[in-house]
């Protein structure tokens, strides 16, 4: 390459990450995967090693992430917050090795290796203890104060357990992050609010953690996991490993599994170790973090550009193959919904072969503008379904088809509509065979009715013998046809039977989220159970007053108003309710009974030998009882267990009534067995 192309690569190089860089850092919806970026950041590094001259400043090789966004407060750090390098081989990490043994001057270090938790890098300041100040890495220099937001996160510590203060002043630092199933969990119940999924839990973090309004933050399920220390005046104990101890103890949540080596050999066994954990792990890692475990040779051994020298990431493989789309099937999901499964050539990737990947809606396929032959990148990522993350346009033959989306159900061929604003498209047959199998197969699955032994495959085999015909058949079954049928003992059917008949007393939640409302998730369902009590209630709920319920928007509430309006869901409510399923909540089955206990202020105290703490405060608060944690002139009654504190003095120093448990027991006794039964 002539130098005139050399300095046209590295500003096009450039351009591409930052353009790049403001997608995933600012916008956190990056148009190209981890991969794609690594190799052209690696090309620019190349490059400018080779000729130093075009380095300038501004080069993304040269500083970290992106600025801080309008909007937030900026945070200096004192320490600058930097990234790391990468060894993606062997050999890299045994040149690693001997570079930092070379500035080290020696050859007897040893060193910790830690997962790398793919999350947002964060910095949280503790001062005499007590939590100060929460920031983002920004560009490394100048973060976004993001305190409010930090302080909803239950990892957090607010202050330092058994009340340390020391260090007097403690920068901690880590990754904060969401496991891969309160991520999807999160990502389902936005589906079915209508709001757009979120692409990975990296992403997901990110966004959550920079909300301008720390309610939104409160709401999504961030967690952390601390690596290291910034800024400290105090006393810190020289190994970075024995400093990950003290943050334990301090009560931070800190990098699981941590290890300790000293040869290259043992490093690359730990990076290997945790590539073959990192499908099992709940939540993601994108590689491995090796440090020099003696902190005190950090400056000795120095730090170049974006990097120090001290430490290195591993980074896995990238789980991406390039096959061939063969087709677009359209399977219609149980709210009648159009969901697009890209047909791939069988490749494999990460040692399992793909054969199908999701294209999510038209929407998608438009974006990616995928053809019927066309070559795509399609990348795994944990267990969740694979994804085409781009077109090889380079390979293009002129062959590739587009994809016609269709106009009419692949199932029924009734019409389908788009709702405006929604990416989805929907059947408008609710009898379509497609969706009564896909609603069987959610109605008894296990966050709905739970029916234990009807799993997909039976209860879809139920639905094409016509012995589920609606909803309301899973509890009138055939059981003298099914006996019969192959692959069915007696035994096992009998399970099953017993199985149906217990899931008549699920909650009113699971029941509403069951029936497959459009929009109607699983803490939505709760939502609406809590407000209304019973399924009556709710269908004769307008959908104004729906839509006041807290945490219920518009178009979930005229979804549901709209689905008790149909005439065939009104039958299957009846239906389910001559059958005995339980369409109301616990606290609704009866008029509110006024007994000794209502209104009455009770305190409990001590150990109880017949049941927990939690299950005595629910009988008494189902009794009316309000239940508190301290005593007061206010208390009526102390229920006292074995070893009582202080709590038991005071009542009697106020002149309160004390019960003992075989008392308590004797006086909630009719409550207890309406419980129980
Ligand atoms: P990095 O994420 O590769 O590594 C540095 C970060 O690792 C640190 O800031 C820290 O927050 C984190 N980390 C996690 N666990 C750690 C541990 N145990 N100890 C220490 N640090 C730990 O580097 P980066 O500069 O933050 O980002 C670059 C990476 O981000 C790229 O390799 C790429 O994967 C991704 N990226 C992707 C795009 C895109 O468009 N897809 C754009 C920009 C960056």
């Amino acid at each position: 390459m002539v130098d005139a192309d050399v300095a046209a690569r590295v500003s096009e190089l450039r351009e591409l990450i930052n353009k790049y860089n403001y997608e995933y850092y600012v916008l956190q919806q990056p148009s190209v995967s981890d991969a794609e970026w690594d190799a052209l950041f690696h090309e620019l590094q190349a490059l400018e090693s080779a000729h130093l001259e075009l380095i300038t400043p501004d080069s993304p090789t040269q500083h970290v992430g992106a600025a801080p966004a309008a909007g937030f407060a900026q945070v200096r750090h004192d320490i600058p917050m930097l990234s790391l390098s990468n060894v993606f081989s062997r050999d890299d990490l045994e040149d690693w090795l001997h570079r930092v043994q070379r500035f080290a001057g020696r050859d007897d270090l040893t060193f910790t290796v830690e997962p790398k938790i793919d999350g947002v890098a964060s910095s949280l300041l503790y001062r005499a203890g007590r939590f100060e100040r929460g920031a983002t890495r920004g560009d490394g220099y100048i973060g976004e104060d993001v305190t409010a937001n930090m302080r909803t996160i239950r990892d957090v510590p607010l202050r330092f357990s058994n009340g340390a203060t020391q260090p007097e002043l403690l920068e901690v630092r880590g990754e904060i992050y969401m496991r891969r199933d309160e991520f999807e969990k999160m990502n389902e119940e936005r589906a079915a609010n209508g709001e757009p999924r979120f692409a990975n839990p990296r992403n997901a973090a990110s966004g959550a953690l920079r909300q301008l309004d720390s309610s939104i933050t409160a709401q999504r399920p961030l967690r952390l996991f601390v690596y290291g220390v910034g800024l400290v005046r105090g006393e810190i104990p020289p190994l970075h490993s024995e400093c990950l101890a003290l943050l334990a103890s301090l009560g931070f949540p800190t990098t699981p599994d941590v290890q300790i080596c000293s040869t290259a050999d043992e490093l690359w066994a730990a990076c290997q170790h945790w590539q073959d954990r990192r499908p099992t792990l709940p939540f993601d890692i994108d590689g491995v973090v090796i440090k020099v475990d003696n902190t005190l040779l950090y400056d000795e051994i120095g730090t170049v550009a974006r990097e120090p020298r001290w430490a290195t990431a591993f980074k896995f493989p990238a789980m991406q193959g390039v096959t061939v789309l063969e087709g677009i099937d359209i399977n219609v999901g149980r709210t009648g919904s159009l969901n697009p499964l890209a047909r791939l050539r069988p490749v494999v990737i990460g040692g399992v072969t793909i054969r199908n990947a999701t294209l999510h809606n038209e929407d998608e396929i438009r974006r990616l503008d995928v053809r019927i032959g066309d070559t795509v990148v399609v990348e795994r990522a944990g267990d969740v379904i694979p994804k085409i993350v781009r077109v090889v346009t380079e390979a293009r033959t002129g062959d590739e088809q587009e994809f016609v989306w269709p106009t009419a159900c692949p199932v029924c061929g009734s019409s389908i509509e788009r709702v405006p604003g929604e990416a989805m498209s929907y059947c408008v047959n609710s009898s379509c065979p497609a969706q009564l199998r896909e609603q069987v197969v959610h109605f008894v699955s296990r966050g709905a009715m739970d029916i234990e032994g009807l799993g997909a495959k039976l209860a879809t085999r139920f639905v094409d013998l016509g012995l589920i015909r609606n909803l309301a058949d899973v509890f009138r079954l055939d059981w003298s046809a099914i006996v019969q049928l192959e692959g069915l003992g007696e035994k096992s059917v009998e399970r099953l039977q017993r199985s149906v008949e217990a899931a008549k007393q699920r909650p009113l939640s699971k029941l509403i989220f069951a029936l497959g409302i459009r929009h109607v998730g699983e803490r939505t369902a709760e939502l609406l159970a809590d407000r209304y009590g019973s399924l009556d209630a709710l269908a004769a709920a307008s959908v104004d007053e729906i839509a006041a319920t807290p945490g219920i928007g518009n178009v979930v509430a005229q979804s549901v108003a709209d689905w008790f309006a149909e005439e065939r869901n009104q039958t299957l409510v009846a239906d389910l309710k001559s059958l005995g399923v339980r369409t109301t909540s616990e606290r609704s089955t009866a008029a509110p009974q006024v007994t000794e206990w209502t209104g009455k202020s009770v305190v409990l105290t001590g150990r109880l030998s017949c049941m927990s703490r939690a299950e005595a405060e629910a009988l008494l608060k189902q009794a009316g009882a309000n239940v508190s944690s301290s005593v007061s002139r206010k208390t009526a009654l102390v229920i006292v267990g074995e070893d009582a504190g202080s709590k038991a003095q005071k009542a009697q120093e106020y002149g309160i009534e004390t019960i003992d448990e075989a008392e308590f027991l004797k006086r909630i006794a009719g409550l207890a067995a309406g419980v129980t039964t």
